[in-house]
């Protein structure tokens, strides 16, 4: 495949954008898994060229993880995917894919590639595949892959760069038409207290957030 310089006039995608759920899930699995590859698959939407990753899915639980190669447990992968697009107003698709890499090595391997050419036939639009490095600092690459292309994108991360409905949950009302259920289920609006009535009761006196038990 040919590696290209990013090009504005590319007519499927010109800036990768991350929320801060999916800059965080990259950031803390890299961390965890000290020296060796690990990865995860990027979901979420394209909007005029932009592709925003709502998240990323962990690698699962049978991996394999080594400092120069790394396998994810498909099962897990695919039943985690399907779970959490469910949950969104607009659900998210498959964009692409990202992985550690050993040193400051912020290319593809032959394999990354054969995998890459593989996926590409199933995308239609192209996928996202990024690298991460730690040389030492952590360091993310994105490419835009496309027939035989590899295009470098820039990106950004940050809720405060996405359009409210893409970040959105679906409602009630929206998961009931999707489900076989949708003619006889009903889910009532449930208020025990409002959200004004909250914050005048329970946050009046100062608090502290009390951590989580793990
Ligand atoms: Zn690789």
């Amino acid at each position: 495949m040919q590696y290209i310089r990013q090009d504005f006039q590319n007519p499927e995608c010109v800036h990768v954008l991350f929320s801060n759920r999916a800059y965080a899930s990259i950031l803390s699995e890299v961390i965890q898994h000290n020296r060796n590859e690990t990865g995860g698959v990027l979901i979420g939407n394209i909007y005029n060229r932009v592709w925003y990753i709502v998240e990323t899915i962990d690698s699962g639980i049978f991996t394999v993880n080594s400092p120069t190669f790394f396998r994810w447990d498909q099962n897990y992968v695919n039943h985690v995917i399907s779970v959490r697009r469910n949950v969104y107003k607009y659900p998210p698709s498959i964009l692409g894919f990202w992985h550690r890499h050993p040193g400051s090595l912020d290319t593809f391997s032959a394999m990354d590639e054969m995998t890459i050419r593989r996926t590409l036939k199933s995308c239609p639009h192209g996928l996202i595949s990024m690298l991460v490095n730690i040389d030492p600092d952590f360091r993310m690459t994105c490419y835009y892959c496309f027939g035989k292309i590899l295009m470098s994108v820039s990106y950004d991360y940050g809720d405060e760069y996405f359009l409210s409905d893409i970040l959105a949950c679906a409602s009630p009302q929206e998961l009931i038409g999707r489900s076989p259920q949708a003619k006889t289920l009903r889910v009532k609006p449930h208020a025990t207290i409002s959200p004004k009535q909250f914050a005048k009761r329970f946050q009046a006196v100062s608090g502290r957030i009390v951590p989580g038990k793990s």
